[in-house]
C-alpha cells in the first residue's frame, strides 16, 4: 500500500466513499504524498512528456504570437505575462528567450505563475533564475490592472472531474469506496443535476459524462481580465468539444495504469471538454484548432529546418522526431487542441481564426 492509499482507506472507512473529483485532488495535491507534491513527472525519465519538453519550438512560436499580439494591441508599457501550471518552467523560459527579439515587449513583462505544487515552484524558480516571477495559488489572484498575456498547456486536464452516470433523468456519481481492503469504484444515489441538463439530449441510460466545476470559473476570470484590460490567453490541452465516457487516465513511466493503482504515484488526468471552456465568455474567442495546424500556421516547419542546419547524427534524428511529435495527426497534432481568448471587437492572435 502507498502512504496515500493508507490515508484514503482510513478516510473512506471513517466517512464513506469519496467522489472521483476528491480522489483526483488528493492523489495529485496531497501536501505530503500527492503526485505533484512529491515528484518531477516530466520528460523521458518521468511519467509523461509535454509539448514544451518535446521541443523548444513550441514555446518559441507561442512567444512570437504573444509579442505580435502585443504590437497589434498598441504596445502597452506594462503587462502581465502569465502561465497556468508551468511544470518545470520550460515553456516560460522558451517564451522569454524568444521575445528578447522584441526588447520593448520583454521590458514590459511582469511574470506571473499560477502553481499549486510547492515542489514545482522550486523547479520553476531554478529554470527562471534570470527573472523574478510572482507565484499565485489561484487564477483569481492574477493582476486586474494591466493587460494579461497568458498561456496554459496541459493545465485543465489536471483539474479534478466528477463522473456522472445517467439513470433516467437523474445522475449517479461514480465514487471511490472500499471492498475488503482495496479501493474500488461504486455509485452514489441518483439526483437530477442542472449542470448536466444539456447532456440529457445526447446520452442514454448508463452513459458516463464528466464535468469539471473549476474549469468554467477559471475561464471566466481570464476572460474578464482580457476583455477589460487587453491581452490574450492561449489554451492548449487534449480532449474534444464534448466528451462522452470515462476519460480518467493514470500514467506511470509512460504506461497507462488503472486509476486506483498506487494512488499518488501516477499522474491522473481527464480529457478537457472545450465546449465548457468557451461557454458564455465575456470576451472573444477563436475557433478550437488542432495543435498541429496551429503550429504549421505559425511556420514550425521553417523553424524546424533552420534548427536542423546546426544538427547531425542522433540530435538531428531527435529533432525530426520532435517536430513530428508536436504536429503529426497520429501523435500530438490532432488530439491536442488550442484556442485563444482576446478582447471583443479585435482580431485573434496569429495562428488562430474565428
Ligand atoms: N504546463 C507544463 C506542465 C503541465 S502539468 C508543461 O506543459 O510541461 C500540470 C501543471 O499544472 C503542473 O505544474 C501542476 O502542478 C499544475 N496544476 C495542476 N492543477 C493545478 C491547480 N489547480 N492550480 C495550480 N496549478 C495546478
Amino acid at each position: 500500500m502507498t502512504p496515500l492509499e493508507k490515508i484514503l482507506t482510513a478516510q473512506i472507512k471513517a466517512q464513506g466513499p469519496i467522489s472521483v473529483s476528491d480522489y483526483m485532488a488528493i492523489c495529485l495535491f496531497h501536501p505530503e504524498h500527492g503526485y505533484y507534491s512529491t515528484r518531477d513527472p516530466f520528460g523521458t525519465t518521468g511519467d509523461f512528456i509535454t509539448a514544451p519538453e518535446v521541443s523548444q519550438m513550441f514555446g518559441e512560436l507561442i512567444g512570437l504570437t504573444l509579442a505580435q499580439t502585443w504590437i497589434e494591441q498598441g504596445k502597452p508599457a506594462r503587462i502581465a505575462l502569465a502561465e497556468l501550471g508551468p511544470g518545470r518552467g520550460t515553456l516560460m523560459a522558451d517564451i522569454l528567450r524568444t521575445v528578447k527579439a522584441v526588447p520593448a515587449f520583454a521590458a514590459a513583462c511582469e511574470i506571473h505563475l499560477v502553481e499549486a505544487s510547492q515542489r514545482l515552484r522550486k523547479v520553476q524558480a531554478q529554470t527562471l533564475q534570470n527573472v523574478t516571477p510572482t507565484w499565485h495559488d489561484h487564477t483569481e489572484e492574477l493582476p486586474t490592472d494591466v493587460p494579461l498575456y497568458l498561456v496554459a498547456n496541459e493545465f485543465f486536464d489536471a483539474l479534478p472531474i466528477h463522473q456522472m452516470i445517467r439513470d433516467g433523468d437523474s445522475w449517479r456519481e461514480r465514487q471511490v469506496g472500499i471492498e475488503g481492503e482495496a479501493l474500488t469504484f461504486g455509485l452514489s444515489a441518483g439526483a437530477p443535476l442542472s449542470v448536466l441538463a444539456h447532456r440529457l439530449e445526447d446520452t442514454k441510460d448508463g452513459d458516463l459524462v464528466e464535468f469539471c466545476p473549476q474549469a468554467p470559473t477559471i475561464m471566466q476570470s481570464l476572460a474578464k481580465r482580457v476583455d477589460a484590460n487587453g491581452g490574450a490567453a492561449l489554451i492548449f490541452d487534449y480532449g474534444d468539444w464534448r466528451s462522452l465516457g470515462d476519460t480518467l487516465q493514470a500514467l506511470r513511466a509512460h504506461e497507462k495504469v488503472a486509476a486506483l493503482y498506487k494512488p499518488g504515484e501516477s499522474d491522473l488526468t481527464a480529457h478537457v471538454d472545450f465546449e465548457v471552456l468557451v461557454a458564455d465568455l465575456p470576451c472573444a474567442h477563436s475557433r478550437i484548432t488542432p495543435q498541429g495546424i496551429f503550429l504549421e500556421r505559425l511556420g514550425i516547419t521553417d523553424r524546424a529546418q533552420a534548427l536542423a542546419k546546426n544538427l547531425n547524427g542522433t540530435d538531428l534524428k531527435q529533432h525530426i522526431a520532435a517536430h513530428r511529435r508536436l504536429t503529426h495527426p497520429d501523435e500530438m497534432g490532432t488530439i491536442f487542441k488550442t484556442f485563444a481568448l482576446f478582447p471583443s471587437g479585435t482580431n485573434p492572435p496569429a495562428g488562430y481564426e474565428t
